[in-house]
């Protein structure tokens, strides 16, 4: 486009200039016509005046032929001599014709001097021959006149069409080089419109191909080389080429999170305990971080320690106090890069990591507020940034070992009893199904309070309570950690030993009314137990009827007077209610 302003500046001068020429030609054209015209103009009245002096010179004679008045002579003489005047101013004004001007002098001459004689002859027939001769000498210098007439006339013509031919040659030349410069020029506005055209095309495409590639997000097929004249397209193309790019790759790394996402939470839906959460743990962080290594700390929040979920010797920092830990204390993920050997590690980087080479990262996991574990993730290079799956898991692991958690405790709950702490009948059940189903034999000791309505009447129903727990207390101390010791209700207690014969139930029946005896001392409450004891298969091969036994020899021992271990009856007196 820019192109194309001065061409058109060039042509409109060329125009006005064409004008002017044209008029200036047109102009010089006409004043030298009219020049020209004047000129022979000139030259004809000149001529026509001598042709008439010529006349009067050759007719007066015959005036003094008819009349002898010696007038007519002087006339003709004076129009000789006037001619000859006009001849010589002619003459003047004329140059090159030496010899016609010669001639008309000689024809003059001979004219004055015919003239001259006239008066002196006398005769009529000399008279005849002089003016006879006078006559020819007019028509010799009529002649000669037309041609000096025609020699002036060509030279003017001739000088005119010179003269025009140079003003047309010099117009036509303009006009050429008009037409040349013109031409030149306009092929130079089309080359660049051309080229120009060119170019767009060339952009376009390019633009286009670039844009389709990074709508299919490919890479663009060739570099775009920026044009001059479309540099704002490019770059605005360019731009939008780029935010293209950074959009669908966020898009394809928020997917690939959001699939990460969704994977974990599916895993870890199906994880059922601790353990399981946990290992789907690694199993993530395997999945996200394949280069990488990852451990799990667990808090111990019991023995306030913080140890390795998996291989303790592996570990990449030494704190196993969870209060010194720096990521459970900040309640944030801190990252602790090695730094690239030029003093750029973090500075607050964590003491108890020992290897100064090892970059970590450490997400800390919070259960319920409290802090449960410590995702690590370690050895990987100091310029990595991309830790949002480490955060991801570390927050999806927390929440999911909440619910375990929450789980497990709820089922303690609704195993436990809530006064003593021990299990409950349900739990009693299911073991002793269990021993059954296994065929494993086991011995019950059942256990029934002595007069502890009594005893709630006389120090108060807290006071039984915390009696209850003391009689519980003494049912785990008198027990191994394999037997299970429940409240079965009331004042009412069980200890099962599985494993056990008839021999070793007694034995720890014993061994619970001495526990008793010394923990009533410590208590100030004195209060005592009846215990009756049943084995399997000696009384039965079912819980339930191994249980009924031990009842019934609890009842002996109350029977009995009370504060005493019966063993239960033998079998074949059961048997029948087997
Ligand atoms: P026996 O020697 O014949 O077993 O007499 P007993 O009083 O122990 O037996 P009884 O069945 O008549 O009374 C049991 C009492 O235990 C009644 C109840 O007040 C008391 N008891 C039951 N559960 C609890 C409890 O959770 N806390 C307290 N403090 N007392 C309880
Ligand atoms: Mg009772
Ligand atoms: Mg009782």
């Amino acid at each position: 486009m820019s192109a194309r302003r001065p061409v058109a500046l060039l042509l409109s001068i060329q125009a006005v200039a064409l004008l002017l020429l044209t008029s200036a030609a047109g102009a010089t054209w006409w004043t030298e016509r009219v020049t020209v015209d004047a000129e022979v103009e000139s030259i004809q009245r000149r001529t026509r005046e001598i042709r008439d002096q010529a006349a009067i010179a050759a007719l007066e004679p015959y005036a003094f032929g008819a009349s002898r008045d010696p007038k007519h002579i002087d006339e003709a003489a004076k129009a000789v001599a006037q001619t000859a005047a006009l001849v010589s101013s002619l003459k003047a004004d004329m140059a090159g014709q030496d010899a016609n001007f010669t001639a008309m002098g000689q024809t003059l001459d001979r004219m004055t001097e015919v003239i001259g004689v006239m008066t002196r002859v006398s005769t009529t027939a000399d008279l005849s021959g002089a003016l006879q001769e006078l006559t020819d000498a007019r028509v010799k210098l009529e002649t000669q006149l037309r041609a000096v007439e025609m020699v002036a006339q060509g030279a003017a013509r001739e000088h005119f069409n010179r003269y025009m031919q140079v003003t047309m040659l010099l117009w036509g030349g303009m006009l050429l080089v008009m037409l040349a410069t013109g031409l030149a020029a306009r092929r130079g506005v089309v080359s660049n419109e051309l080229s120009s055209e060119r170019e767009r095309r060339q952009l376009t495409n390019g633009l286009t191909g670039a844009l389709e590639a990074a709508l299919e997000g490919k890479e663009a097929p060739a570099p775009l080389a920026p044009i001059e004249n479309y540099r704002s397209v490019y770059d605005a193309v360019s731009r939008a080429i780029t935010t293209l790019d950074e959009l669908r790759k966020s898009n394809v790394k928020m997917a690939r999170r959001t699939t990460f996402l969704k994977d974990i939470q599916d895993a870890l839906s199906m994880a059922e305990n601790e353990d399981q959460v946990l290992n789907t743990g690694y199993r993530a962080a395997g999945q996200a971080y394949p280069r990488f290594e990852f451990s799990m700390l667990l808090v111990d929040s019991t023995a306030g320690r913080l140890a390795a979920h998996r291989n303790e010797s592996k570990r990449p920092c030494t704190a196993t106090d969870p209060g010194r830990c720096p990521a459970i204390d900040k309640g944030r993920t801190l990252h602790h890069r090695a730094g690239d050997g030029e003093g750029s590690e973090h500075l607050a980087r964590c003491s108890y990591i020992t290897d100064p080479s090892v970059s970590v990262s450490c997400a800390p996991l919070h259960v319920i507020g409290t802090a449960a574990a410590v995702a690590q993730l370690s050895h990987y290079p100091h310029t990595e940034t991309a830790f949002d799956d480490l955060e991801a898991l570390a927050l999806a692991v927390a929440s999911r070992l909440g619910v375990v958690r929450s789980l497990a405790e709820r089922t303690i709950e609704a195993n436990t009893d809530a006064l003593t702490g021990l299990s409950n009948r349900r739990i009693l059940n299911d073991r002793l199904s269990g021993l059954d189903s296994a065929n494993i034999p086991y011995t019950v000791v059942l256990c029934d309070l002595d007069h502890f309505k009594k005893l709630n009447d006389t120090f108060g129903h807290e006071a039984g309570d915390r009696c209850l727990q003391t009689f519980a207390d003494v049912l785990r101390r008198a027990c191994r950690d394999s037997d299970v010791p429940c409240r079965l209700g009331g004042e009412e207690f069980v200890l099962l030993l599985p494993g056990a014969g008839m021999r070793a139930g007694l034995s720890v029946a014993l061994r619970i009314r001495t526990f008793l005896a010394e923990a009533c001392a410590k208590l100030g409450i004195p209060f005592t137990a009846s215990l009756g004891v049943a084995s399997r298969p000696d009384h039965g091969n079912t819980g339930e009827a191994v249980l009924r036994a031990a009842d019934a020899a609890m009842y002996d021992a109350k029977e009995g007077g009370r504060d005493q271990v019966v063993p239960a009856r033998a079998l074949p007196l059961l048997e029948g209610a087997v």
